[in-house]
């Protein structure tokens, strides 16, 4: 499909709701438009996931056969990577570079869980107990299967639509789950390719259905939807207390991957020719709205001036700009709406009295671009501090020892991920134990692996993401005894 292909289709979608725009974050014109697909879609797509399940196509597939379509999709998502990564890039104004780096990622995941197809295996127990109501000396066997959920509802935000699509659909698809899958309203537009990709690489009929729309409309309907067995989440840690409360009607299973606030610790022994670039990067790569970004960078006080100095050297050195400008490094915000809700906490900070050392303003140019930002004296109460802001600003503060870098990184809502740079090799162990966050990093930054398993503690959510953790969000337990 080409691109203006998408646009149309986007346009001829099914929909009785209110005509949502989908605005090019660069130009801040109208790419396309679609109808919100709202409660009556979701009902649609759930009686069709439904039907899909309990026909058992799908989920009863042996595993083997489940693992070639998966494979065909991940050659199908090669094959289309260009038209991906300009609909990506399009519609979140990211630089197309960037998006074709993240595409081979996005076709891994289908290969990765494709390999587990094979070994959803369950446990065979060698039972001890004996007695009880089926007689004191019966022989009992046990074991357990590892059986799909059932409907899963897959609910994603825009930061980085086909890889966050991926994430979710791969594992699922493994599992045997049939779903219903909504993408976020501002970017619809690679999902579109996605769905007739899978289409095309056999899944058959109803197992994945693509609903578009609002997250108060379609979103909600489908986090509350009585046929629906377990809702996957990524987004904001607000709404996924929504979805919590949506999901108690029929106590549907719920995993969600949230907001973080994650911090970074800056030793005077760290290699600061790698680690001021890459806590800079950290920060300002796709603008901040990245769910692992640090937020939060420390700094041994001996080295503060120095940490400070580096890290607003990048922020100044970046260009920033849409994907068909020449060099450009990081692109806009997603929106208007981020816009204000970004900036409305520097101008609240610069009201409170932080100093802000680069920054701390919107472009004058078209497009919702905002100038990496670098904040300090910042007091922890302030809402900058303690809430995730999901834009180009991070905020340094300087620390003595280890028991205060703890303590002051610990000293948030969130537990998505922190980093620790330094040369010594225990205290950073030390450190990783007591950093209270479900990915902590040592000496490197924005790393990523399909088996390694990704989540939030505290309130970045529940549950994980990737590796064997990943497929067994999508299955649950069944335990068979038989008396031999
Ligand atoms: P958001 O929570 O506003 O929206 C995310 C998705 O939820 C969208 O598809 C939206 O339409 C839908 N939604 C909104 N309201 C809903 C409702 N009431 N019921 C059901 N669905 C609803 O988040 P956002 O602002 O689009 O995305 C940014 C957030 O996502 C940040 O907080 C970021 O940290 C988080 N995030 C987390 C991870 C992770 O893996 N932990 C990854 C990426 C982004």
């Amino acid at each position: 499909m080409t691109v203006q292909e998408v646009l149309d289709e986007m346009r001829n979608r099914p929909g009785t709701g209110e005509v949502i725009t989908v605005i090019d974050p660069v130009t801040e014109e109208p790419i396309t438009e679609f109808s919100d697909g709202g409660a009556e879609a979701v009902d649609e797509a759930v009686a069709r996931a439904r039907a899909s399940f309990e026909s058992g196509g799908w989920q009863s597939m042996p595993g083997r056969e489940r693992a070639k379509i998966m494979w065909r999709i991940a050659d199908l998502i090669d094959r289309h990577t260009g038209d991906l990564a300009e609909l990506d890039s399009l519609n979140t104004g990211m630089p197309l570079a960037q998006a074709q780096t993240i595409l081979p990622t996005c076709a891994e995941f289908f290969r990765y869980y494709a390999g587990w197809c094979t070994k959803l295996d369950g446990t065979a127990y060698d039972v001890q107990m004996t007695g009880g109501i089926s007689g004191a000396y019966a022989s009992l066997h046990a074991y357990t299967r590892k059986e799909p959920y059932g409907v899963v509802g897959l609910i994603f935000p825009w930061n980085g639509p086909v890889f966050n699509a991926c994430a979710k659909i791969a594992p699922a698809l493994a599992a045997g789950c049939s779903m219903v899958v909504k993408p976020a309203e501002e970017t619809p537009l690679s999902a579109l390719v996605l769905d007739k990709i899978i289409a095309e690489a056999g899944v058959p009929d109803g197992v994945v259905n693509l609903v578009t729309g609002y997250g108060h409309t379609a979103g909600a309907a489908l986090a509350a939807h009585p046929g629906v067995d377990k809702i996957a989440f990524t987004g904001s840690t607000e709404v996924g207390k929504q979805i919590v409360q949506a999901s108690a009607g029929n106590l549907k299973k719920v995993m969600l991957e949230l907001g973080g606030k994650s911090p970074v610790l800056i030793y005077e022994d760290a290699d600061l020719g790698a680690a001021i670039p890459m806590a800079a990067m950290g920060i300002f790569v796709h603008s901040g709205q990245g769910c692992v970004c640090g937020s939060r960078i420390f700094v041994q006080r001996s080295i503060y001036e120095q940490v400070v100095a580096g890290i607003t050297r990048v922020a100044n050195s970046l260009k920033l700009g849409g994907p068909k400008e020449d060099g450009s490094q990081i692109g806009p915000l997603i929106s208007a709406r981020q816009l204000t809700r970004v900036m409305g906490f520097i101008e609240e900070g610069k009201r409170d009295g932080v100093e802000v050392v680069t920054g701390g303003y919107r472009l004058d140019r078209r497009g919702y671009f905002v100038h990496p930002t670098v904040l300090t004296n910042v007091d922890r109460g302030m809402r900058l501090y303690q809430q995730e802001i999901f834009g180009p600003v991070v905020t340094v503060l300087p620390f003595d020892d280890d028991d205060q870098a703890v303590a002051m990184a610990n000293d948030t809502s969130y537990g998505l991920a922190a980093t620790v740079w330094t040369t010594n090799l225990g205290r950073a162990h030390r450190l990783a134990k007591r950093l209270q966050a479900g990915t902590v990093t040592l000496n490197c930054q924005l790393v990523f692996d399909h088996a390694v398993p990704f989540g939030g503690y505290k309130q970045s959510g529940w549950g994980h993401e990737f590796g064997r953790e990943g497929i067994e969000a999508y299955l649950q337990t069944k335990s068979v005894w038989a008396q031999l």
